[in-house]
């Protein structure tokens, strides 16, 4: 028999023992047909392959690597690249969680012949993993071992160079010593940030994965696929270059957070100053990340993205200006490996713990009023990654390390959840408080595909980026949930059921897009790029079919042949994160919010009755909020009491053999 043509994928899983150096090969086809790709497949490789009882930093734990079928071809934004496994960062427990990266090195996996990774045991001394065109080889890291990860990614350019640099994913000594919140990073900002796998991939030894591929990925119809996606480049490039704004999330990241918190003339004045251009993934005609013309302290220049804000505000007290110091301070950083988002929570609670006495400068030898200096940052990054002093303790992690001290220290973390700092406080809308209760770590991306849809594409509320008028919102409203309630956030509708059901879609179609892969960060989802009242951001095709339109064109396959079918896709991928989760221990009392919003209010703008935009300010009322968690368990058709799936639902899920183990 003839096999069938495999399109878009290389169809190839490989599977690699750091303890023995064998490899195997996993057809990746067993897995796409249910679980599309990226997040999907991740999240049944480790069902499959990591029983509960392996802590993260065991030779046991598996980190999955995995690409999509959109990974290297020319569909909009589809450049980034899956990370799974057992995660050190996670509290109080370790648990699975999800990590993603963007820039060039997914691509160029499939390129060399591989859709995915699939890492585990130790390697008995440092070493490197070099991919070339379906060759595998894992190398000495010796002359790689305690150098920062741009060093690391210089040497293996020049060590491996053919006249074109290989991709690199490497850790840096934060990831060698297994500091819980390392990262893994590709290029100049790509990170694997939250999760703490740069320190899983420490404790296997492994200090990078490099890639280098002459192939390519094969679409079924790429007339049609290139039609697609230049329609869609047309209309991102549309929505980022009007003049008139810079709110679309490119400019966003070129002018800083500053802007936004009302130093318009800081923001503007670091665009001016610091920026030289914007930087892109494979396929995205974005370029969210910003290239600085400052130099880090062995003169390199570089980028930066989310990974860049950990010190801004720190910078701008102490200068009354934002200066170089938090680009600098960022670099330094993502050099030895650290994930910023870690120390935006972290910061603050040292702040609180020396004002409350609770340590001193005696006891930790950190002078925490020279805060805002670039001092300040390169002495914590060092403690904590070389897990010096008092850094062993915060090498822990923010929540682990007030356990450790103690003494009421535990009490001024009121804004971590399951060992995540929060951004991005969820009292003005109702789904994404239900985002941060059922994800296993920060819900960025689910809250990403939510505010396109909620806030930036409104004109009513965001006058200079947004494009959709009420009528078009309460029409998308309507479509999707039928009724016009899924878009008032007033006070009276907060807690109506139906943010329970625009949870459960938003998460499903997030998680779908990060199985496609297709960023969640850019203008994509076009939610109302088909109905919408402004004609030149109008094109044939909305998400979530756009998504699978995208599917179909490449793969040639009708397994997701409509916005329903990747939906459903969705909560299949959600329903396997949740069986391990529950394997893990988690059960319904975990699904928790941070306690501070249930007390403290927070002012914005939002969508109210017929779309048009209202003032509000609440915290969370917690009584309400219970009524709509049990609203999301029951729509989701799991156990209220536990927050478990029911058998059930996974049998209708098509996923028997998860439910054996419910
Ligand atoms: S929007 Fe940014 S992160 Fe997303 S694909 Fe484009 S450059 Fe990469």
């Amino acid at each position: 028999m003839p096999t069938k043509k495999i399109y878009g994928w290389t169809g190839k899983i490989l599977k690699i023992d750091l303890t023995t150096g064998l490899t195997s090969i996993i057809p990746t086809m067993d897995y796409a047909e249910r679980f599309v790709g990226g997040r999907g497949i991740n999240a049944k490789l480790h069902f499959d392959e990591v029983p509960a009882s392996v802590g993260a930093f065991d030779p046991e734990n598996r980190l999955t690597v995995m690409t999509g079928p959109l990974t290297g071809t020319i569909a909009p934004t589809s450049g980034r690249v899956e990370v799974g496994g057992k995660s050190p960062q996670t509290y109080p427990n370790e648990s699975y969680t999800v990590s993603s990266f963007g820039g060039w090195w997914g691509p160029e996996l499939k390129y060399a012949g591989f859709d995915g990774l699939i890492i585990y045991g130790k390697a008995p001394k440092p070493v490197y993993l070099y991919i070339r065109d379906g060759k595998i080889q894992l190398r000495d890291a010796a002359h790689l071992w305690g150098k920062d990860i741009f060093t690391t990614q210089e040497m293996l350019w020049k060590e491996l160079g053919d006249g074109r640099k290989p991709q690199v994913l490497a850790i840096g000594p934060a990831g060698e010593n297994m500091i819980r919140f390392a990262i893994m990073m590709h290029g100049s900002s790509s990170a694997s940030g939250q999760g703490g796998f740069g320190g899983v991939c420490g404790s296997k030894n492994l200090k990078a994965i490099v890639v280098r591929g002459t192939g390519y990925v094969e679409a079924a119809k790429p007339k049609e696929l290139m039609d697609v996606s230049y329609a869609m480049n047309r209309w991102i490039y549309r929505a980022d270059q009007r003049p008139e704004q810079w709110t679309n999330i490119a400019s966003f990241h070129r002018i800083g957070w500053s802007f936004f918190q009302g130093q318009k003339v800081k923001g503007w004045k670091w665009l001016k100053n610091y920026t030289r251009k914007a930087e892109a993934c494979h396929a995205c005609p974005l370029g969210c990340r910003v290239f600085s013309n400052i130099t880090d302290s062995q003169g390199r220049q570089g980028s930066a993205k989310c990974n860049q804000f950990w010190y801004e505000k720190y910078d701008v007290q102490r200068h009354k200006d934002i200066t170089e110091v938090f680009y600098k301070a960022a670099k330094m950083a993502d050099a030895m490996g650290v994930n910023g988002f870690e120390l935006i929570g972290m910061i603050p609670w040292l702040q609180k713990c020396f004002e409350e006495k609770i340590f001193t400068r005696e006891d930790t030898g950190i002078a925490i009023e020279d805060v805002g200096t670039l001092e300040f940052a390169e002495k914590l990054l060092k403690m904590i990654t070389y897990k010096e002093g008092f850094g062993k303790i915060l090498s822990e992690g923010s929540p682990r390390a007030a356990d450790i001290i103690g003494r009421g220290s535990q009490k001024h973390l009121p804004h971590m959840n399951r060992g995540f700092a929060h951004h991005w406080d969820p009292q003005l809308w109702s789904p994404q408080a239900l985002f941060w209760a059922m994800e296993t770590r920060h819900p960025v991306s689910s809250i990403h595909a939510m505010y396109w849809v909620f806030r930036m594409y409104v004109q009513e509320l965001w006058p200079a980026a947004g494009f959709a008028s009420s009528a078009d919102v309460v029409a998308w409203s309507r479509e999707l949930f039928g009724t016009d309630k899924a878009i008032d956030y007033s006070d009276e509708n907060f807690y109506d059921p139906v943010h329970a059901t625009v949870a459960k879609w938003m998460r499903e179609y997030d998680v779908a897009r990060r199985s496609m892969i297709v960023c969640s960060y850019g203008p994509t989802p076009l939610f109302f790029s088909s109905y919408s009242s402004a004609p030149h951001y109008t094109i044939p095709l909305r998400s979530p079919d756009l998504e699978s339109r995208l599917f179909s064109l490449v793969t040639g396959s009708d397994l997701v042949p409509d916005g329903a079918a990747l939906i459903a896709a969705g909560q299949r991928i959600i329903n396997v994160e949740r069986v391990i989760a529950a394997r893990e221990g988690r059960t319904r009392e975990h699904d928790t919010l941070a306690d501070y919003l249930f007390t403290k209010k927070k002012k914005g703008k939002v969508t109210g009755p017929g779309g048009k935009a209202i003032a509000v300010e609440r915290a969370i009322d917690r009584t309400k909020f219970e009524s709509l968690r049990n609203e999301y368990y029951r729509i989701n058709g799991w156990d209220a009491a536990k927050g478990h799936p029911r058998r059930e639902t996974l049998d209708a899920l098509n996923l028997k053999d998860i439910s054996v183990a419910v």
